[in-house]
């Protein structure tokens, strides 16, 4: 559907047609199109899951536009593109098309059946969609979007400024905190990322089209799939440790995009890193903690936290020093200089006022990707570089897993 929809606003543009409202497309594209023998097997699912399928195709072109105006933050975007049947597939159910949860704890989907669900949680309202998304190893999960109360995370106020941190995130150490505090990067990085690298050779070598290559995919999806779980628990527990710890924390703004270095893949440490804080904003702001993002080039690095002269290792040499002494006789641990000074100008931006006012981007249209169990509904969101601020954060969801 989304990308009958892209096709037909494609065949519209280069025909120099006027763009096809979604009105129009839902009349051609569905009403229409299910009396069409190729088309027939639309009227299988539920009306309301193909007219979602349009609405993101819309959002996804008014994105692309509001891109072209400059009136969306990020990169520049291009057009639409079609979908290709790899990875998860989702469809997402909204009020319209009478889901429900039953009493008997089923969840009742039109035109597919009570399902079988296994709750990771009691959902604290009734939700307003559910997105049912297969991953690619054959698991089904259902995203409900709920409200949730405001104040439902707050967490006891603590005393600022002892209860403050800044954190400066690295390559050795995943992060170093007040007080020398190291998160150190846990050693399922490494290990998992060869194990990646392992099924993805396996995969290159069997036979394109063969039942080998098949079972090969799914191998490489499995490992994905513990990656991603792997790394989201971990940081889920670092996050929830800091916003417990303490009233005010102060980040620095990192380019994760732009952090992979020479030729390697994002890593899953860089990956980390855009999940890290994400999450770590919009957790902070549910706990009523005050948070801040210090700009890329403050020189939180080469300031000394004593005298404020700008002395210390800078450039490509700069990152293998570990410590320094500056002019003024200060001795410094080049990390925890780095966070006192992160600590210090994330608190000077919270006193004047102009902390984290970034523009939110554009609402995303890739449907929700499943979490584990358990864990709010991110995925949405972890497009590293361009969070939305504390406020236009997405309402935490729940994700259960679906039992066939
Ligand atoms: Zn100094």
């Amino acid at each position: 559907m989304f990308n009958d929809a892209v096709a037909a606003r494609k065949h519209a543009h280069a025909e120099g047609l006027p763009h096809p409202s979604t009105a129009a497309l839902s009349k051609a594209l569905i009403t229409a199109a299910k009396c069409t023998p190729e088309r027939a097997w639309l009227g299988e699912v539920s009306a309301v899951v193909l007219q979602q399928a349009l609405a993101d195709a819309d959002r996804a072109y008014q994105n692309f536009f509001a891109s072209l105006k400059g009136k969306r933050a990020g990169a520049r975007m291009g057009p639409p593109r079609f979908k290709r049947r790899v990875g998860a597939q989702s469809i997402r159910f909204t009020r319209n098309a009478k889901f429900s949860v039953l009493d008997n704890g089923r969840l009742r989907l039109p035109k597919i059946g009570d399902m079988r669900v296994v709750w990771s949680r009691e959902l604290p309202s009734a939700p307003s969609s559910v997105t049912v998304v297969k991953t690619p190893t054959g698991k089904y999960y259902a995203s409900f979007v709920v409200a949730v109360d405001d104040g439902a995370d707050l967490l006891e106020p603590l005393a600022a400024p002892e209860a403050e941190t800044g954190i400066d995130l690295g390559l050795k150490d995943f992060a170093v905190l007040r007080g020398g505090k190291v998160i150190e990067n846990p050693k399922f990085f490494r290990r998992l990322e060869r194990k990646l690298g392992k099924s993805q050779r396996v995969l290159a070598r069997k036979a394109k089209g063969s039942a080998n290559r098949a079972k090969a995919r799914i191998r490489v999806a499995k490992v994905h799939e513990r990656i991603k779980d792997a790394r989201s628990d971990w940081v889920d527990k670092q996050v929830k440790t800091i916003v417990a710890e303490n009233q005010g924390i102060y980040v620095e703004d990192l380019n994760v995009k732009g952090l992979s270095r020479g030729g390697h893949a994002k890593s899953m440490h860089d990956a980390s890193f855009g999940m890290f804080l994400v999450r770590l904003e919009s957790k902070a702001a549910r706990a009523g903690r005050t948070f801040a993002r210090v700009d890329r080039f403050f020189p939180s690095t080469r300031l000394c936290s004593l005298c404020g002269v700008l002395d210390g290792p800078s450039g490509i040499e700069g990152l293998k020093v570990r410590s320094w002494v500056c002019g003024c006789g200060a001795v410094h641990d080049r990390d925890q200089n780095a966070e006192i000074n992160i600590r210090r100008e994330g608190r000077r931006l919270v006193a004047e006022g102009h902390s984290d006012t970034r523009n939110a981007s554009g609402q995303d249209v890739r449907p929700g990707r499943p979490g584990r169990p358990g864990n709010t509904r991110e995925g949405q969101n972890e497009e590293p570089t361009r969070s939305g601020t504390a406020q236009a954060a997405p309402e935490p969801g729940t994700t259960v897993l679906l039992r066939r």
